[in-house]
């Protein structure tokens, strides 16, 4: 997984975001947890405690299954670190006093471990032997482990980017990534997480290289080193020597002009060799992406994550706040159409107090399921969307439908919205479009039903893998299976092309497989007309759009769904694409 060369060395991850950066290492602040400090009834005191015992017990089994896994190659410092770590939980300053700080000042369990540490971390600085106090940052680290257990994921308020700086973190949650986009951070690298988890959708959509699942880069590498993210090789190069930053300064200045020469497509309209057009549009999570859309030469919005703006803030947007976003969006677009889909949280988008973590959050109370077992939430956001649609070609999205009567149920939703808009005197768009999402294997294999009664069909293939070979995206250790071209998946997007050109619906993809360019060919072939990507796959998806014969691939792309040999679909795919 990682080897020294002298001071020297590389880790390899999973590349998630391609490009090339350089810069310095900048590890997300431990103290920079922004610890929210409440009161605790007294009757509550005990399970306040049994709660910070459970997230001590938590990062201790966390760090003794690090322990377990360190690698062969691993430096020998490694372990002797983690085992550095784990005693330091275990002492009682930091296993005890906390608790006592819980009963006696009746606070929260953060904030008892966030005093605690403050006063270590005091006692630590007025020490004089340099490798004691160095032990310092081995206390944050151990106690920004707890603190990360204590508030979900949502909670770590990162730092600034400073100078040409590359983010490191042990994860990061989707609401880490939103606080990014104000920030100018180079690459980001994380040591956990998987290739289509929202956190690496959402990297891209930052348009620097990242490279998740790393597994150890919180360790090996320290504030300020000198690093080379690969994100094509999914490749962290720690401390370069001359020769190798020399070589890859020049690699970085290649694909800038590259990335030029495509920018010149931006308004070519998209339409293949032989002439048939083709929609590409462009995948957002905030009405501020939409300067990055106008760039790509995207002709739509195919995706409006909305839920993302409920996320990295405090409280819930109201209606207004709703209707001014979606307005802005589409009048951004000019007619152009704009598909917002209604709030996906749940899973690995967690928002504090609505939503359940549970054993399986992606299986649980999710998307559509939530926003149905939320009518107020949901009503709030159908008000908003239905009254903004005025202003330009907006389309509803449902997210992850898997049912008949779950999508009556959210028809009914909507007419109720309708109605209360009515009643209080909003003007609204009444025959805005309705489309679902296919995303869940039953909805692909089941389809008719929901094409009889929907304006359109998207294929969300994120989940759609993920539900089909039971991979979870954001779990790094299965990545390597997440597999676009498994058999049964062709099959299913197939099946779903061709169920909307049955009944003269259209079916769009908005996955991640939209924007790959080895399969935008295959897609085409299969059927595919209506594209939805992240902005920055534009200009490359149209020039290979620009490049293919419909009819050569719609030959391959048939040979490659007919056979189950993962070889030959490999040197299929290979041939369509030369
Ligand atoms: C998908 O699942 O493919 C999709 C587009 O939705 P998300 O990635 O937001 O779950
Ligand atoms: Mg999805």
């Amino acid at each position: 997984m990682s080897y020294i060369q002298g001071m020297s060395f590389v880790i390899h991850g999973i590349g998630v975001s391609s490009g090339i950066a350089i810069g310095h290492a900048q590890l997300m602040a431990h103290a920079a947890f922004e610890v929210p400090h409440y009161d605790i009834e007294k009757n509550q005191l005990d399970a306040e405690v049994a709660r910070f015992d459970s997230a001590m017990h938590g990062t201790r089994t966390e760090l003794q299954e690090l322990i377990d896994k360190v690698p062969a190659g691993a430096p020998p410092e490694f372990s002797a670190f983690l085992q550095l770590h784990l005693m330091i939980l275990n002492d009682p300053t930091l296993a005890e006093e906390p608790r006592g700080l819980i009963r006696n000042e009746r606070c929260n369990a953060e904030w008892a471990l966030k005093q605690q540490m403050d006063t270590l971390v005091a006692e630590f600085e007025a020490i004089e032997d340099t490798y004691l106090r160095e032990r310092r940052a081995d206390v944050e680290q151990v106690v920004e482990r707890v603190l990360k257990g204590l508030l979900g994921h949502n909670h770590a308020t990162p730092r600034s980017a400073q100078g040409e700086s590359i983010l490191i973190a042990h994860d990061l949650s989707p609401a880490d990534v939103v606080h990014f986009k104000q920030e100018r951070f180079e690459a980001f690298l994380t040591d956990v997480g998987g290739v289509t988890s929202h956190t690496a959708i959402l990297a891209r959509s930052l348009n620097v290289p990242a490279v998740v699942s790393l597994r150890h880069a919180r360790e090996l590498i320290h504030d300020r080193d000198l690093l080379i993210v690969d994100g094509e090789l999914g490749a962290v190069i720690v401390n370069p020597d001359r020769e190798v930053l020399a070589e890859y300064r020049l690699r970085a200045s290649e694909l800038q002009i590259e990335r030029r020469k495509l920018a010149r497509l931006r308004t070519s309209p998209a339409k293949t060799f032989d002439g048939t057009p083709i929609e590409l549009h462009a995948n957002i999570e905030l009405p501020g992406d939409i300067e990055q859309v106008q760039a790509s030469g995207a002709t739509g919005i195919g995706l409006f994550r909305s839920e993302f703006l409920f996320l990295d803030r405090n409280g819930l947007p109201s209606e207004d706040e709703q209707f001014v976003a979606y307005r802005q969006v589409a009048e951004d677009m000019r007619g152009a159409p704009v598909v917002i889909r209604t709030l996906d949280l749940g899973a690995d988008k967690q928002l504090t107090g609505l939503t359940q973590q549970g054993d399986n959050p992606a299986l649980g109370l999710r998307a559509i399921r939530l926003c149905l077992a939320e009518p107020q939430l949901f009503r709030t956001q159908l008000r908003a969307i239905l009254r903004a649609a005025r202003f330009g070609d907006i389309r509803l999205l449902i997210p992850m439908l898997s049912g008949v009567a779950e999508m009556r149920q959210t028809f009914a939703a909507i007419d109720e919205a309708k109605a209360s808009l009515r009643r209080d005197g909003f003007p609204f768009r009444d025959d805005i479009l309705i489309g679902g999402m296919v995303e869940v294997p039953a909805t692909a294999i089941m389809l008719k039903p929901f094409l009889d009664a929907l304006d359109f069909v998207s294929v969300g293939t994120n989940d759609l893998i993920q539900y089909t070979l039971a991979i979870d995206r954001t779990d790094g250790s299965v990545s390597h299976m997440y597999d676009p071209l498994h058999p049964a998946i062709l099959q299913l997007i197939s099946g779903v092309l061709k169920a909307g050109a049955r009944a003269g619906k259209p079916v769009a993809v908005c996955g991640e497989m939209a924007g790959e360019l080895r399969l935008t060919r295959l897609l085409l072939g299969l059927g595919l007309r209506e594209f939805s990507m992240h902005p920055a796959n534009v200009p490359a998806v149209k020039q290979r759009v620009l490049q293919t014969d419909l009819r050569e691939a719609e030959a391959l792309a048939r040979r490659i769904l007919n056979t189950t040999e993962p070889d030959r679909a490999a040197a299929l795919l290979e041939r369509l694409n030369a």
